[in-house]
């Protein structure tokens, strides 16, 4: 193993944070991140985790998660992100508030991650940034978003009681919102572009067996209709090519997700969809830089997954910094 004379600061309170240089620094604070976190504070790995909003991830939008190993009872997504956050919390990690601007390498061992302006350094870095949720583009969607056009049901359900709305997908996501969404609304009506959907077949079984649900197949919206508020959409069928109005009070989009991975620019290798590309040990085409969840180009994004993947991006991670410090367990 080589040897090499850096070793991370300890932090004194006459430095200030950018003479520091972390060991890791892990950005984003979703499933994938807090673990990755838990792992390197338990390995005594000087970590900071950098989040832009909330800890937790597109999870805290999530009213329940049941197909999380060890939740029999289920466990709402706030609930399980926020003792996440406290486990990784408890063994040490800090966390900092911001949008990461740029992240760049500064020699052979330490990189920058550069926040509201100030520069942190890091021998090694986490990329958990996630995704959020892809835009249908269509005219209408950008004007009366927060006016009957949303992305989350969890956060908007309750100003649409007894009305009639509509969801847009036919995955996952927009399946378990629009069941969501039947707890407070009339009527539900689901648009997807296909003839069947790609959902988990439980939730399909739970979604076709609802009464307050129907579905626009085939279909897509081609606009979303009203001046200060959503008064209906505009789908058009893909087969018949026939155009109609339907006629709602709200409109919500699951349509999928895009990395958040921009900041990264060329740094690493991206798909063409800007996920990231690693190998199994969870490394980027950059050494010393690792990624996780659901930023990451893989089949499976789930909780679970993106958990499983933290603790391997963490270990990793780990090998590689007492690597560079010279440690070595013979
Ligand atoms: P997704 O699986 O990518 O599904 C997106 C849906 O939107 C698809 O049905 C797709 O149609 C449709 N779509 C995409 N672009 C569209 C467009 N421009 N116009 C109209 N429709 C469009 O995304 P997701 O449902 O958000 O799920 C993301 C990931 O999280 C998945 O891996 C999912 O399994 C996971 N997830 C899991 C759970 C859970 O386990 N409980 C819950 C939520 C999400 P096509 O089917 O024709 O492609």
């Amino acid at each position: 193993m080589s040897v090499v004379s850096i070793k991370p600061k300890t932090i004194s309170k006459k430095e200030t944070k950018e003479e520091i240089i972390y060991d890791a620094i892990i950005i984003g604070g979703g499933p994938a991140g807090l673990t990755a976190g838990i792992y390197l504070c338990r390995a005594r790995m000087n970590t900071l985790l950098i989040e832009k909003a909330m800890p937790g991830g597109q999870a805290i939008l999530t009213e329940i998660i049941e197909n999380y190993p060890g939740f029999p009872e289920r466990i709402s997504g706030p609930e399980l992100m926020q003792k996440m956050e406290e486990q990784a919390v408890r063994f040490g990690l800090k966390i900092e508030y911001g949008e990461v601007e740029e992240v760049k390498i500064k020699d052979d061992k330490v990189k920058i991650v550069r926040i509201n302006n100030q520069e942190y350094k890091t021998l090694t870095i986490i990329l958990a940034s996630g995704a959020e949720a892809s835009k249908l583009g269509v005219p209408g969607e950008k004007e009366l978003r927060g006016r009957g056009v949303s992305y989350c049901a969890t956060c908007d359900a309750p100003f649409f009681k007894e009305q009639k709305i509509v969801v847009v997908g036919g995955g996952d996501t927009a399946i378990e919102e629009a069941l969501y969404l039947t707890k407070f609304v009339r009527e539900v009506t689901i648009i997807h572009r296909r003839d069947r959907l790609r959902a988990t077949k439980i939730l399909q079984e739970r979604v076709f067996s609802n009464k307050k649900i129907n579905f626009a197949w085939d279909s897509v919206v081609t606009k979303i209709l009203g001046k200060e508020k959503v008064e209906g959409v505009l789908i058009k069928n893909k087969k018949t090519e026939k155009e109609k109005k339907v006629p709602c009070q709200g409109v919500f989009v699951f349509v999928g997700n895009i990395p958040n991975s921009k900041f990264l620019k060329e740094l690493v290798k991206l798909d063409q969809k800007g996920y990231i590309f690693t190998n199994d040990n969870m490394m980027t085409s950059q050494e010393g830089i690792y990624a996780c969840g659901d930023v990451r180009k893989k089949l499976l994004r789930q909780v679970v997954t993106a958990c499983g993947e933290g603790a391997t991006a963490a270990f990793a991670a780990q090998k590689y910094i007492e690597e560079l410090k010279g440690v070595s367990y013979k």
